[in-house]
């Protein structure tokens, strides 16, 4: 773009702007949706899913999609947005195994069937297990009735820690166990970016079931590990729509792990877990995940 300085003097900007800004980046968040279980807190009626978040970070032509949604609705949404921004989709990344991220994928590469899909091996190990028939059966198809894709994909191995965007690098960062085990983030160093996947909780109430505490301490590493690579936005995997992406929750997520660990150590049953951290997390969003955390670490109370 040309333009005059102060001086009178034409000057063409684009010519200014530094490479590393080259990249930017949008979330889309898909809104919480009902989810079909017997398992409820007390004096709820229902259990809805909580909102999950897609980044796609792009470039002046082509964009990276940083994991899906559940089911076939809220994955349609999600590539009107996608194909919305113009961009050419290269590459879906996948941060971890979990289903609610990455079972989008048929239908994102309906628009764009040259998309790549792509996660770390290890990833892709808990992948085959969420996406195995017994298990979409058991738990997705129930909770989400004809809602699932039928072709659900399983990602390529990710060969190189680094996706490249436009020049740019886009580099896989393992985090071991956070919310299940083997996940990633997602760190764009020329833009402070980490793409956090379930690691880290913005605002919303953690999935505390597939750890224990010994596990716990392994998260709280990995969110250290987030911390060193100093970034200006984390984008967690779940997040309240409209919060703001701010580094701070990776901090605010130890101190929830911490706070539980706690809480549950002080307390008998279930219940009083519950209520108790309640009364620390009185409106972060979906108390039925923190339920079924606290029936997790506490059975049979
Ligand atoms: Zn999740």
């Amino acid at each position: 773009m040309l333009e005059r300085d102060p001086k009178g003097n034409i000057r063409d900007r684009l010519e200014e702007e530094p490479m590393t800004n080259r990249l930017q980046w949008d979330v889309f968040i898909s809104s919480q949706i009902p989810a079909i279980t017997n398992d409820l807190p007390p004096g709820a009626s229902e259990m809805k899913w909580s909102p999950i978040s897609s980044t796609l970070i792009s470039g002046k032509r082509d964009a990276v999609l940083v994991d899906t949604a559940i089911t076939v609705e809220q994955n349609q949404k999600l590539a009107e947005w996608i194909a919305a921004s113009g961009k050419n989709l290269t590459t879906i990344y996948a941060t971890h195994g979990h289903g609610d991220h990455f079972f989008g994928v048929n239908t994102i590469r309906k628009g764009f069937p040259n998309a790549q899909f792509v996660a770390t091996r290890e990833v892709i190990a808990v992948m085959q297990k969420q996406a195995s028939a017994p298990f979409v059966s058991a738990y997705w198809k129930v909770r989400f009735p004809g809602q699932i894709d039928s072709t659900l994909i399983i990602a390529d191995e990710l060969k190189e820690v680094v996706i490249e965007l436009e020049g740019e690098q886009l580099v896989s960062v393992p985090l071991g166990h956070t919310d299940t085990d083997s996940t990633t983030c997602l760190h764009v160093p020329s833009i402070g970016l980490v793409v956090a996947g379930d690691s880290a909780y913005n605002d919303v109430h953690l999935h505390l079931g597939e750890s224990n505490a010994e596990t716990r301490k392994d998260w709280i590493a990995a969110l250290d590990t987030i911390e060193s690579l100093k970034p200006a936005a984390v984008v967690a995997g779940h997040k309240r729509p409209g919060a703001a992406d701010t580094p701070n929750i990776v901090e605010e997520t130890k101190k929830y792990i911490r706070d539980f660990d706690r809480t549950a150590a002080n307390t008998q049953t279930a219940l009083e877990l519950y209520l108790q951290m309640l009364v620390l997390y009185p409106d972060r969003v979906n108390p039925a995940v923190l339920w079924n955390s606290a029936r997790a670490v506490k059975p049979g109370s």
